[in-house]
């Protein structure tokens, strides 16, 4: 995720399903100095074993989209720029054949909620639905897979349909000077 240029610091987190267990990542640990001894097991209502590490502070919406969809075996969630600047929308339109494909026309935003809390959770499951991949409004993106290799994969091609849409948006608009246009 930090290679990919999807998370700084500690921002965003992942996890995988393995039975009634998740894997979930630690809160707070930078990515660079994140080793395998500090993912954390958490089971579906978030218990986790006394003294381990704290799981990652939206471990209720990793045990929410586990319990609403048994399809899904990995999440990852990023604040990635363009894809957080595009949950600050209603929702953000799909403009590339590529993406049009992964994602259909658009991608949803879930209703603001503060993080880490079951309101976050609610309206992530709510606008995820049975997708694969929902921004969260004002706060950033969530892919879904079978795999973490999945999620993160589809986490990669959310960011590039947003950055598409933030360039396609500033061609749009007139540059003012260096537009290439023939007025005096
Ligand atoms: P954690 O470090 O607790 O996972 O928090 C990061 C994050 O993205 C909160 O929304
Ligand atoms: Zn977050």
């Amino acid at each position: 995720m930090a290679a990919q240029g999807l998370a700084t610091g500690s921002s965003g987190n992942l996890s995988c399903r393995i039975g009634d267990l998740v894997l979930i990542t630690p809160s707070g640990v930078p990515y660079r100095w994140l080793r395998p001894h500090q993912v954390v097991a958490i089971d579906l209502a978030g218990r986790w074993v006394p003294r381990a590490p704290a799981p990652s502070s939206e471990w209720r919406m990793h045990v929410s989209i586990y319990r609403a969809r048994e399809d899904v075996l990995a999440i990852v969630h990023t604040h990635s720029p363009y894809a957080t600047t595009a949950s600050l929308g209603p929702r953000l339109g799909v403009l590339h054949d590529e993406g049009k494909l992964l994602f259909g026309e658009e991608v949803p935003v879930s209703r603001p909620a503060p993080p880490g809390s079951w309101a976050l959770a609610e309206a992530v499951v709510q606008a995820l639905g049975s997708g694969k991949v929902a921004l969260i409004g004002r706060h950033g993106a969530v892919a879904v897979g079978s795999t973490l290799r999945e999620a993160l994969l589809l986490a990669v091609k959310l960011e590039e349909a947003a950055q598409l849409a933030f360039l396609a948006g500033a061609m749009a608009r007139p540059s003012g000077g260096n537009s290439g246009s023939t007025h005096p």
